[in-house]
């Protein structure tokens, strides 16, 4: 995961892009960039969270009115300096790049880039690759002189994207002395939403970024998506053009509602939050028509992500909905951090139960999903040396069995618990008294029910192993798989 935003202004962009990778940081804490250009090309970028990289000096350098900024959390590629977003070629025209998702046809479009168009690839990024291609096409004996006519000429180089790259990209870029340009794959299976404001002359500022939980403290109005294979382009002056290249199923990733983005978020035009309500309320259904007989005490979100879902349960249940676990916020998620040692050790450093909602209760836990395991079990036995008289588990998301190659960094399907147990084996494994995860079923609903949105069919590949961009096979599993593993352990790329 990662987030990305790309700002058009009447005025300097740099603090508000700073604003924008601070909004953005819970889907990348590895990493940040930000690049802006005014007659030239201007960079800030490093390892490690917002406030660590940028200070007042650096920031004061990155002037101008168009830029784009990257949060990084690493799903291709190593983790070093050198893979840190945005990238940029000086060819054809100075274009800078930033890309959310991950592309599964890396090694054969790497192929090209290095063999047929002769470019050197400074990383093991993917998004450096996505740059070259974008690029090549640009390039062109005779320059466009128009917008219009450099509109053309960007509809045939993402078309030619769209025609060769397969996987999930939403990208924003910069090209000097063109503007800002934006678009999304096929799918749509990364989100990518938009906004305006007035400039206060007549004209209009853009955003376009992964989520919109800072447009308003920015003044700017949602104005939703970015729809699926649809490339936009905001010229120097300010102009706007847009089309949609290319029509196939709209399947965005159904995990950005489960777990990855903000609540505040409303993303393809569906809140996220709102879904996560409905995904409480669907669970509650459940449990009530399959354990009738068990009625917790208390119910205890697995903190934070799962606290919208766990209040709308504990309503519809009619039991009281408790803090039962307080979760130290200086320390990051667990699931992002890589290193199985790590994650385990920091548990109980996250997570304090408190005893006096637990000693002698039934507490039922409700978590947003289930990856590896090792979290859920640690929380069940912490319960239990607290005095949990019972111990129930509820999940919002149904069982995690195949893993994501769409962007979302998951371990590999030997390491997820339901890509190698039974329910009824997870249940023993973390031992509880009961455990039920929500349907395929429900939690699509929960998330297409509402909203004026264009959803056919969200992606669930990580779930139903249906892969939407329809690239994979048990081969291609294996090799990204190998690839992932390598990239975790090298770790390095060679600049
Ligand atoms: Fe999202 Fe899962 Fe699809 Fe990955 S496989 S994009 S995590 S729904």
């Amino acid at each position: 995961m990662c987030g990305i935003a790309g700002i058009f202004s009447h005025k300097p962009v740099a603090s508000e892009l700073y604003d924008s990778i601070i909004n953005l940081q819970h889907r990348g804490q590895d990493a940040a960039g930000i690049m802006t250009y005014d007659k030239r090309m201007h960079k800030e970028k490093g390892v490690g969270l917002a406030k660590e990289i940028f200070n007042s000096e650096n920031m004061e350098l990155l002037t101008g009115n168009i830029g784009i900024s990257h949060n990084r959390y690493p799903t291709h590629g190593g983790f070093s300096h050198g893979e840190v977003q945005p990238f940029w070629t000086s060819v054809p025209y100075g274009i800078a790049l930033a890309h959310n998702g991950n592309l599964t046809n890396y090694n054969e479009l790497a192929s090209e880039v290095t063999k047929t168009e002769t470019r050197y690839l400074n990383t093991n990024s993917d998004s450096e690759v996505l740059l070259h291609l974008f690029a090549d096409a640009l390039h062109k004996d005779s320059p466009p002189q128009t917008s219009k006519e450099f509109f053309e000429l960007l509809c045939e180089s993402v078309s030619n994207i769209f025609n060769k790259v397969r996987g999930a990209y939403s990208v924003t870029s910069i090209i000097i002395g063109k503007g800002l340009v934006v678009f999304r794959d096929p799918h749509g299976i990364r989100p990518l939403v938009k906004g305006e404001r007035s400039n206060g002359n007549g004209g209009k500022d853009y955003i376009f970024a992964s989520e919109n939980t800072m447009f308003y403290a920015m003044g700017y109005e949602p104005q939703g998506t970015v729809l699926p294979g649809e490339l936009i382009y905001v010229d120097e002056n300010g102009e706007i053009f847009s089309k949609r290249l290319i029509k196939k199923e709209f399947n965005p990733c159904i995990f950005e509602y489960v777990y990855f983005a903000r609540p505040d978020a409303t993303l393809n035009d569906v809140s996220v939050y709102r879904s996560r309500l409905r995904m409480g309320q669907n669970l509650a259904d459940s449990w009530k028509e399959k354990y009738p007989d068990k009625t917790p005490d208390i119910v205890i979100p697995a903190p934070s992500t799962a606290n919208t879902a766990a209040l709308s349960f504990a309503n519809a249940l009619g039991v009281r909905y408790s803090e039962g676990l307080y979760k130290n916020t200086f320390i990051g998620r667990t699931f992002i951090m890589p290193g199985q040692e790590e994650r385990k050790k920091s548990v109980k450093y996250k997570l304090v139960p408190q005893e006096l909602e637990i000693r002698d209760k039934k507490v039922m836990i409700l978590d947003d999903s289930i990856v590896r395991g090792n979290t859920s079990r640690e929380i069940v036995r912490m319960l239990k040396d607290f005095g949990a008289k019972e111990v129930y588990f509820t999940v919002a998301c149904p069982p995690v069995k195949s893993p994501c190659f769409y962007g979302v960094d998951m371990p590999t399907k030997k390491e997820l618990i339901a890509g190698n147990m039974s329910e009824q084996q997870i249940e023993k494994y973390l031992e509880v008294d009961a455990l039920l995860y929500q349907t395929i079923e429900d939690l699509v609903e929960a998330v297409t029910r509402r909203g004026n949105h264009y959803i056919d069919r969200p992606c669930m590949a990580c779930l139903d192993g249906y892969y939407v961009a329809k690239d994979i096979d048990n081969a291609k599993i294996t090799e990204m798989e190998e690839m992932r593993t390598f990239d975790r352990t090298s770790g390095d790329s060679v600049s």
